[in-house]
């Protein structure tokens, strides 16, 4: 037998892992120039941020604190009071001693401000998506998913017994076809994104026996989403994560932003984007379902309770939203200005009126070299490409802030102006 202490299993093993690790390094494609550059923030966040190893700050057009609230002086104070009483959080799961009365409280919050029954608390949007399906859908069953949905909703929909059929992206001809082509199944189950992580689409989910022709002009399409789960039965999921807190008249998101509040039946979001930015996420629905998810939801039993700052910073995010947030307004107007300039500089843009903008430059490479020299500019922005966007659709993802102020986003403009004419990128101005 060899010798044990010599450790020549454990340096072969290894040595096959490095192997496979950059075998792969080598071959994946957001890797090599994304994920490879993660900057590492100095500062917190807000309109302008510090980067390590650069001596200006960065106009920040890159997060999604899109109301600001990452650094909201009532939010800090919600948060360190939660901390002082309750201590940093349960060290537990909820159902072992890991339910604070503040849980509970925001859990009826969230509810109350989707207009549903009952929500359930997890440790990211994620995971509240990954513990969805699978809890409720059956082999009898069928999930009808978005084709540019969300990471996280398609892993969820993959661990579910259900079967799945994937329309095209917003062709709800596709998704009518797909309603029709699964009758007999037990529960349907229209899975969609409110709004597109990507891009800012918002999904046209409006429901409205009435004024046939006034929805139509509205959303541009012909059907929409909840007239044809009321056709056939189904019931409809949206991810509300670049909703909740951003659109609708008072931040309700999607539902309120196309007049459809209670005709959606499951709601998931995030509370690591407009709602403070630290991170979390829930499902809201019908009290049913919220306490089956308390009994078989994964990731919801087996992983610790979300820390008090957290719950205590998120519950006062509802509480201005409760109250009618002026925070809305600004990011709305700023979103509005920012398409404007662009519009007018001659940029391709994802049509939307959401604060998430998408730039179009269809070549990767250019996408990459426009983020480059926005960099240059002092302007932080994303340039995203394949596989996170589909093939010849790279683009620049911009998100609005209301803590940007006119003038940053004026200076953003500027700064894609002059960073396009660097690299040579051909702008189609309307004066
Ligand atoms: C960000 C995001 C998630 C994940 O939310 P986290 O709370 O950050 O885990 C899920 N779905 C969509 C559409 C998102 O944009």
């Amino acid at each position: 037998m060899s010798d044990p202490t010599n450790q020549n299993g454990q340096r072969r093993a290894i040595r096959a892992l490095k192997e496979r690790v950059n075998k792969q390094l080598s071959n994946t494609k957001i890797t090599d120039y994304k994920q490879m550059h993660e900057q590492t923030l100095i500062s917190s966040q807000g309109a302008r941020v510090l980067i390590e190893g650069r001596k200006e700050p960065l106009l920040n057009f890159s997060s999604n604190n899109y109301l600001g609230l990452a650094t909201s002086p009532e939010l800090l104070k919600a948060s360190s009071a939660a901390i002082d009483e309750r201590g940093l959080g349960a060290a537990s799961a909820r159902f072992i001693c890991g339910t604070f009365d503040i849980h509970r409280e925001l859990e009826g919050q969230i509810a109350r401000f989707h207009n549903q029954e009952a929500a359930i608390l997890y440790a990211s949007c994620f995971d509240a998506n990954v513990g969805l399906f699978d809890a409720f859908l059956t082999a009898d069953d069928v999930v009808l998913s978005d084709s540019l949905n969300h990471a996280s909703i398609i892993d969820g929909i993959r661990l579910c017994r259900a079967k799945r059929l994937i329309y095209n992206h917003l062709d709800l001809q596709d998704l009518e076809d797909k309603l029709a082509s699964c009758k007999d199944a037990n529960l349907k189950l229209i899975a969609t994104d409110g709004v597109f992580s990507m891009n800012g689409e918002v999904a046209p989910l409006r429901y409205d026996q009435r004024e046939k022709r006034a929805r139509k002009a509205i959303s541009g399409f012909d059907r929409e989403i909840c007239n044809l789960a009321e056709k056939y039965e189904a019931l409809v999921f949206i991810d509300e994560c670049h909703a909740t807190g951003i659109i609708g008249k008072t931040g309700r998101g999607s539902e309120e932003y196309c007049d459809t509040i209670c005709r959606v039946d499951i709601i998931n979001s995030s509370l690591g984007k407009a709602l403070g930015g630290a991170s979390g996420g829930y499902t809201t629905g019908c009290k049913e379902l919220i306490d089956l998810l308390r009994q078989k939801s994964r990731p919801y039993i087996f992983s610790s309770t979300l820390s008090s700052s957290v719950v205590a910073a998120a519950s006062k995010a509802f509480d201005m939203l409760l109250k009618g947030c002026p925070l809305l307004k600004t990011l709305h107007e700023n979103a509005r200005a920012f398409r404007k300039g662009m519009l007018e500089a001659g940029f391709e843009l994802i049509p939307s009126d959401h604060p998430l903008i998408a730039v179009l430059t269809k070549e990767r490479d250019t996408a990459e070299r426009l983020e480059r020299a926005m960099l240059d500019e002092n302007v932080l922005v994303s340039a995203m490409s394949f596989p996170v966007v589909p093939k010849g659709q790279a683009r620049i993802r911009v998100v609005i802030s209301a803590c940007h102020s006119p003038a940053d986003v004026r200076a953003c403009v500027d700064a894609f102006v002059v960073a396009a004419n660097r690299i040579g990128l051909e702008l189609n101005a309307r004066r």
